[in-house]
């Protein structure tokens, strides 16, 4: 470990200078053998010392833990359902848990079934097999209703109820920032998260709530993510107004 104290505090780039060689602490050069190629740097003493981050392109920017971030992570190629899960206006514990989804990563049943042979695995809505993501979203009974339901919110009658088929639907959707588009997407994760999580609550917590009060759940989440964006007034704002019921004079907020 580099003892930083044998710098002194709030020391700055001319404190470590002399001469025009480095003042590192000899310690430092017996354990970092780059110091020493280093170039030392030439001082204009009327500016102050700041911060910089020569990025990988090798030019000199501003020093942010975002610019930092963005030149060290790695960056994979770009899925073609990127933006069916992370858009601008989704809301973020949805978009994670549709993201597990895609990525299969979450753990239903179908795949503890292989860990664990001697397990039986029935799905905790209908009892008929062990669940998937297939058959959660929205092969099930319970949350097929669901689905069926919250799709007449957003003019979704066309929006298929298998997973793959829903998957290639939003990816092959054009316009993706249209009104629609957006809501049916908000509606799509929020779907997922509140079915996931009402499965996950009846395993762990055996806690038990009805389709009904998922699909209220649902609505009411997207109808406050609508509240909360900025849509231009057209005739399909107008149209989404009526159709959630929005009041747009009812959630002024009061002075
Ligand atoms: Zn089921």
């Amino acid at each position: 470990m580099i003892k930083a104290a044998q710098l002194k505090e709030n020391a700055t780039v001319a404190d470590m200078i002399g001469n025009g060689e480095w003042k590192w602490p000899t310690e430092w050069k017996e354990r970092i053998v780059e110091l020493t190629n280093v170039v030392v740097p030439n001082l204009e003493n009327q500016l102050d010392d700041r911060l910089v981050w020569v990025n990988k392109k090798g030019v000199e920017t501003k020093f942010s833990v975002g610019n930092v971030w963005n030149d060290t992570r790695e960056y994979g190629n770009k899925v073609q359902w990127a933006k069916m899960v992370w858009y601008t206006q989704c809301i973020p514990s949805h978009a994670f848990v549709v993201w597990l989804a895609m990525r299969g990563r979450l753990n239903t049943q179908d795949k503890l079934a292989k860990w664990y042979p001697e397990n039986e695995f029935e799905c905790v809505f209908c009892k008929n097999q062990s669940d998937s993501v297939c058959h959660l979203f929205f092969y099930c009974e319970y949350s097929s209703w669901i689905w069926k339901e919250v799709k007449k919110k957003v003019k979704g009658s066309d929006i298929p109820n298998e997973w793959e088929k829903i998957v290639t639907w939003f990816i092959n959707s054009k316009c993706p920032n249209k009104v629609w588009n957006v809501v049916q997407r908000l509606v799509f994760a929020a779907s997922v998260y509140w079915i996931w999580r009402e499965r996950n609550s009846r395993i762990f917590k055996k806690i038990v709530i009805p389709k009904e009060t998922i699909k209220e759940k649902i609505v009411e989440c997207v109808k406050l993510r609508i509240l909360s964006l900025k849509f231009k007034q057209c005739t399909t704002y107008e149209e989404l107004k009526e159709n959630w019921e929005i009041n747009m004079a009812e959630h002024r907020p009061r002075l």
